[in-house]
């Protein structure tokens, strides 16, 4: 087994952020892990994306690829549950300025760090990687770096564990995102995130534009074109 200090676990998504974090923690360590959080989201279209990205890697960028793990996938309904209880019957669903639907429950990602961290312990692997960003986000606390580092004190003492919790993207924006993927990999990773992430809160994708699949209007697809536009504009050469 590859020694512990070298192996790490991506929370995966398939959107284009936790695809880029997987690049990063695929040239960092020596073995890695992913993990995807199915929870009845209406964009299940990203879970079927999870599957096309790892293939993809395997197959076109061998020296990550062949770093690549067990893939897990973790069912969470009990974050639909949270949203929909929360809710009265007469109550529509509503998308709200971020995008998201008013039965998005908060703190979802301290469940999903929380059932990481207990994967990583009992796998082995002590880095954990995840695409929060304070940047350019929809303001979610749970985004938070300082959310994130009390975090990882507070799992580290509920496992007796010294997991590291690595967030790539914290402090940097979606143009720099896009460099990222580049600088890692090139072009063909570029594409391959351009083509083979999915972002759009509405699963989308019935429309092809410059920056990947999409409805174009959400603030997801916003978030996406705005730093894909930003990033060629001075791309990387
Ligand atoms: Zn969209």
């Amino acid at each position: 087994m590859t020694e512990t200090n070298q192996r790490a676990l991506v929370l995966f998504s398939g959107g284009q952020d936790s695809a880029t974090c997987l690049a990063w923690a695929l040239e960092t360590f020596a073995y890695v892990e992913t993990v995807g959080f199915d929870y009845g989201q209406r964009h299940r279209v990203e879970l079927e994306c999870r599957g096309r990205v790892l293939a993809a890697l395997r197959e076109s960028a061998p020296a990550l690829g062949a770093k690549l793990g067990q893939d897990h996938t973790l069912a969470m309904p009990l974050i639909r549950d949270l949203g929909a209880t929360a809710m009265t019957e007469e109550m529509e669903i509503e998308y709200g300025e971020n995008g998201l639907p008013n039965t998005f429950v908060p703190g979802r990602n301290i469940f999903f760090l929380t059932a990481a961290a207990v994967l990583a312990h009992r796998r082995s692997l002590k880095h954990i990687v995840a695409g929060m960003c304070e940047t350019d986000y929809s303001g979610y606390p749970d985004c938070r770096d300082d959310t994130l580092k009390a975090l990882q004190v507070a799992l580290n003492l509920g496992l007796e564990s010294r997991l590291v919790l690595h967030t790539p993207l914290m402090w940097i924006d979606k143009a720099q995102t896009w460099e990222m993927a580049h600088d890692i990999g090139g072009q063909m990773l570029f594409d391959l995130i351009r083509e083979e992430t999915h972002s759009c809160y509405l699963g989308d994708r019935s429309k092809k534009h410059d920056w990947g699949y999409g409805c174009g209007t959400c603030p997801a697809c916003h978030l996406r074109a705005k730093g894909y536009e930003t990033y060629m504009r001075n791309p990387a050469p």
